[in-house]
């Protein structure tokens, strides 16, 4: 393909973009395809001789769109947002245009430095102690992953990196202690790092889903009487299912007394700290070791970009770096190769649209777009409180509601309140005009609405509450 008609169909992909972006809205949220739809529409082998991208983007429109979800959309309420916005999809282009792989700072200086520079932003948009350093990583359970890792290693001297569990750093049972309301990330990353499922303890919570820092003490004594050394404390800011913020203070003194490894994940809620009003989400983070959160859920950054924080890189580089000969630059004593700050070699030139998406919005501008989304939130939670027939679960928290069909008075039992509530999520779903999900908080079959999608207005949550109300309720 040459030039001339890459200009040609850059054009027109743009132009489709925009178009796709301006009708958005008759897309169906959720994809109403069934298993098997996309795959029985396409052959089952390669095409021997070339296609021209005429065939393919008819063919991606008729069989590769329906089978999309439309996370762009903005009634999208599911899980948690995965948001793009158009500074980031610009600079999306750029990334791909240029190709380039960042993995030591000689191979796009520029993708080095950026880099460093943009988390130096972060770090203050959020209001993360200083001296704290940032690196992106691809996901936020990469990101925990690495502080397990790092964990493992400073508390064992290294000796399992050198010896492995059978070597060297043979008999150490170490423990990972997180909320029974974390996310299922941490289970898997303690599994691949070796600590082993049964060693990671799942610390009871209070009414409102917060870790009980009195709990975690009790079960690291517990551990300790039976030789198990605690290692490391994975803090949930922000919880998946209710959005529920551990108090990090007391956490972290725990932890810092005993000198375990604490780890933040703030995946969503973490872009909150931006508005000085939620900052207290945030309150005792100095007491961490690292930190996560994911601007590709609520800073309107393409996936995938999540920020890594930690206090002494050194524990990274330490415990992540090898240089064969192939690798070395004359420039490694003078600069970052952040190759060593994670676990893959490769890696994609992030920064840019985090740039880009800053720039272009301000800090004044994201702090618009999240205290818009919190209001609609809190809104809506009034909406629910007002009516009889619903309840809140638990009480708002940031921009994410927990809510069910509860009618007052009926007292129906929790087999029956879930059987309906399921029906209506998945009514509403399948209507294709809002995409919402569920959680169980204490046993309670839950509707989950997050309120993060760039474009999202209030005409949206209004429409989403009438459709709620109206869908068909018996009981
Ligand atoms: N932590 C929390 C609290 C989350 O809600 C999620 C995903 O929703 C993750 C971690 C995992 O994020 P990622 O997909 O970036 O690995």
């Amino acid at each position: 393909m040459d030039l001339d008609l890459f200009r040609e169909y850059g054009h027109r992909f743009v132009d489709w973009i925009a178009g796709f972006y301006e009708n958005i809205e008759s897309y169906p949220v959720l994809s109403q395809v069934k298993p098997g739809d996309i795959k029985n529409q396409l052959p089952t082998t390669p095409p021997g001789e070339g296609e021209g991208i005429e065939y393919i983007f008819e063919d991606f429109k008729r069989i590769i769109l329906p089978g999309i979800t439309h996370w762009q959309h903005p009634s999208f309420f599911a899980y948690f947002p995965a948001n793009t916005s158009i500074p980031s999809l610009l600079a999306e282009m750029l990334t791909a245009a240029l190709g380039a792989q960042c993995m030591v700072w000689q191979t796009s200086p520029a993708g080095t430095e950026l880099e460093e520079v943009v988390m130096e932003w972060v770090r203050r948009m959020l209001g993360l102690p200083e001296g704290f350093s940032g690196v992106i990583q691809d996901t936020a359970s990469t990101a925990t992953l690495c502080a397990l890792l790092c964990a493992r290693e400073r508390s064992t001297d290294f000796s399992i990196n050198s010896g492995g569990f059978t070597g060297e750093g043979k008999g150490h049972r170490l423990a990972v202690y997180t909320s029974e309301q974390a996310h299922s990330s941490i289970e898997k990353g303690a599994k691949i790092a070796g600590f082993g499922r049964e060693y990671v303890r799942l610390i009871p919570v209070d009414e409102r889903m917060q870790l009980l820092p009195k709990e975690l003490e009790n079960a690291m004594s517990k551990d300790r009487a039976e030789g198990i050394t605690p290692c490391c404390v994975v803090a949930a800011c922000g919880t998946t299912s209710s959005m529920a913020i551990d108090p990090l203070r007391p956490i972290g003194e725990i932890c810092n007394k005993e000198g375990i490894w604490l780890h933040v994940d703030a995946a969503m809620a973490g872009s909150a700290a931006i508005l000085p009003e939620a900052r207290h989400i945030l309150d005792g983070v100095e007491l961490a070791d690292s930190f996560v959160f994911n601007p590709h859920k609520w800073l309107f950054t393409n996936f995938d970009c999540s920020a890594y924080f930690c206090r002494d890189p050194r524990q990274l580089v330490k415990t992540f770096s090898i240089t064969p000969e192939y690798l070395k630059t004359d420039v490694d004593m003078k600069v970052k190769n952040f190759r060593d700050w994670g676990i893959p070699l490769g890696r994609r030139f992030r920064a840019l649209k985090l740039w880009f998406v800053i720039r272009s919005m301000g800090v004044k501008g994201i702090q618009e777009r999240l205290r818009a989304h919190i209001r609609l939130a809190e809104e809506f939670a009034g909406w629910i409180e007002e009516d009889e027939r619903f309840e809140l679960v638990v009480p708002v928290s940031l921009n994410l509601v927990c809510f069910r069909y509860n009618p007052k008075g009926k007292n129906l039992p929790e087999e029956k309140l879930e059987g309906l509530n399921n029906a209506l999520l998945n009514n509403l779903n399948r209507s294709g005009k809002l995409f919402l999900t569920h959680t169980k908080l204490g046993g309670k079959y839950t509707l989950r609405l997050c309120i993060g999608q760039t474009n999202t207005e209030r005409r949206h949550v209004e429409d989403a509450w009438n459709m709620i109300q109206t869908s068909r309720l018996v009981s």
